[in-house]
């Protein structure tokens, strides 16, 4: 089942077919990132002249409408949203930092966690759902 992402901002599609393209901005320089769309799927697609460290701090933006995706709950967090076709979305959260691995997709029901970093258990994170 296809699961579309969408800027928070102008509900563009970020995933116009298999991977997930968001603007990226580190050391001043920016880029074209593409992402896996599955959950726990680390793998980035950069271009060679845009290398990245681990742990380097990037800034997301959408690539429509250029607005950054910094999380407004944790700035050391990103968000977009998503959308499946059976009607279920909610946001997903992810960290800005490159080689952490924390994820964590929020609905109203539930937040499932995705990635080696993602230990926030216990905490209600979002104030959303019980955790997975
Ligand atoms: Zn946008």
């Amino acid at each position: 089942m296809k699961r579309n992402y969408h800027c928070p901002k102008c509900y563009g599609i970020l995933n116009p077919n298999v991977k997930v393209i968001l603007k990226t901005e580190c050391g001043g320089r920016t880029a074209l990132l593409l992402f896996s769309p599955q959950p726990g799927n680390y793998h980035v697609i950069a271009p060679e002249s845009f290398p990245l460290k681990k742990d380097d701090e990037v800034r997301f933006s959408c690539p429509l409408c250029s607005r950054d995706l910094t999380s407004k709950r944790d700035k050391s967090m990103a968000e977009i949203t998503f959308s499946t076709p059976g009607g279920q979305g909610g946001r997903v959260v992810f960290s800005r930092l490159y080689g952490h691995h924390e994820t964590y997709f929020v609905t109203k029901e539930e937040v499932r966690s995705f990635g080696r970093h993602a230990d926030r258990d216990g905490v209600n994170y979002w104030g959303a759902g019980p955790k997975d």
